[in-house]
C-alpha cells in the first residue's frame, strides 16, 4: 500500500480528466495527470491541485504511442504503483462512414481503445502483485447506442465496455476492480461546437452535464463502499439513453 494514495488519470488537462482530478485531490490522492500536449492547461491543473494541498505529477505522453507510455511510466512504476487509473483520454473525429478515412478511424480507434490498452497494461501486474487496485474506463453513451458520424468513435467506445468486463472478470480474484462510466454529453470543449438546442430535445433532464457530475462517479467507484461493483458500465446521462 502506498503511503499516499496515488491516482492517475490519462487526459487529466482538460475537462473530465481535470474534473476528475480535483475530486480525487480532494478525496486525498496525490495526482499522476497524463495529458497529450497541452503544457498551459496541465500547469493550471498542477496548480489547482497542489492548493487544494496534493501533489501532481505531470505526465505528458500519447497514450495511444507504445513506446512514449512505457518511456515514461517504467521510471514511474518503479516508485509506486498507483492505487486507481482512470482510462479517460479520449479524442473523435466525427464524420459519415462515407467519408471517414481509415487514418479517421484509426486514430480514434487507437487514443480511445489503444490508449486503455498500453495504459492499463503498464499498471496492472503491479496491482495485481499488491492484490488492490480500481481501474475506471471512460466510455461514452456513443459506445451503447449508435448516433451517425460515430462510426470510429463508437467502436471504439464498445470497445472499452467489452474490454471493462473481460478484464474485471480477469482480475476481481487478484483484488483489481474494474469498472466503467458511460456519459452523455457533457460541457466539455469536447461538445463545444455541437448544435445545442437540436440535442437538448433527446435529453430528458433537458442539459447538458457538467465534468464534476462524471467526477463524482469516478470518486464513488474508488470507494471502499464501491468494492462490490464489478464490470459494470454506470450511465451518467441525463436519461439520453436508458
Ligand atoms: P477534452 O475536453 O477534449 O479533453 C481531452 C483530454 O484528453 C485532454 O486532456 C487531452 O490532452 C487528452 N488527450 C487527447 N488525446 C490524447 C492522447 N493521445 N494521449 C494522451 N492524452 C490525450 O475531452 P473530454 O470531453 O474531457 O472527454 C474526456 C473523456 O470522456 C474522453 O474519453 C471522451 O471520449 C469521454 N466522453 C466525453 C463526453 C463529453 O460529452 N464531453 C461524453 C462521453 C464520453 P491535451 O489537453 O494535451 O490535448
Amino acid at each position: 500500500m502506498n503511503e499516499t494514495k496515488v491516482a492517475l488519470i490519462t487526459g487529466a488537462s482538460r475537462g473530465l480528466g481535470a474534473a476528475i482530478a480535483f475530486r480525487l485531490a480532494r478525496a486525498g490522492y496525490d495526482i499522476w495527470a497524463n495529458y497529450l500536449s497541452n503544457h498551459e492547461e496541465a500547469k493550471k491543473v498542477k496548480t489547482e491541485i497542489n492548493r487544494i494541498g496534493r501533489k501532481c505529477t505531470l505526465l505528458p505522453f500519447d497514450v495511444s504511442d507504445e513506446k512514449s507510455v512505457n518511456s515514461i511510466m517504467d521510471p514511474m512504476l518503479e516508485k509506486c504503483v498507483p492505487d486507481v487509473l482512470v482510462n479517460n483520454a479520449g479524442y473523435n473525429k466525427d464524420s459519415l462512414m462515407m467519408w471517414m478515412t481509415k487514418q479517421d478511424f484509426e486514430s480514434v480507434v487507437s487514443v480511445n481503445l489503444l490508449g486503455f490498452f498500453l495504459v492499463t497494461k503498464a499498471v496492472l501486474l503491479g496491482m495485481m502483485k499488491r492484490r488492490s487496485g480500481r481501474i475506471i474506463n471512460i466510455s461514452s453513451t456513443a459506445g451503447q447506442s449508435g448516433l451517425p458520424g460515430q462510426v470510429n468513435y463508437s467502436a471504439a467506445k464498445a470497445g472499452l465496455i467489452g474490454a471493462t468486463k473481460s478484464l474485471a472478470a480477469e482480475v476481481c480474484k487478484k483484488g483489481v476492480v474494474v469498472n466503467a462510466i458511460a456519459p452523455g454529453f457533457i460541457e466539455t470543449e469536447m461538445t463545444a461546437n455541437l448544435p445545442v438546442d437540436k440535442i437538448l430535445k433527446s435529453i430528458p433532464a433537458g442539459r447538458f452535464g457538467s465534468p464534476d457530475e462524471v467526477a463524482a462517479i469516478v470518486e464513488f467507484l474508488c470507494s471502499d463502499e464501491a468494492s462490490y461493483i464489478v464490470g459494470q458500465v454506470i450511465p451518467v446521462n441525463g436519461g439520453l439513453y436508458m
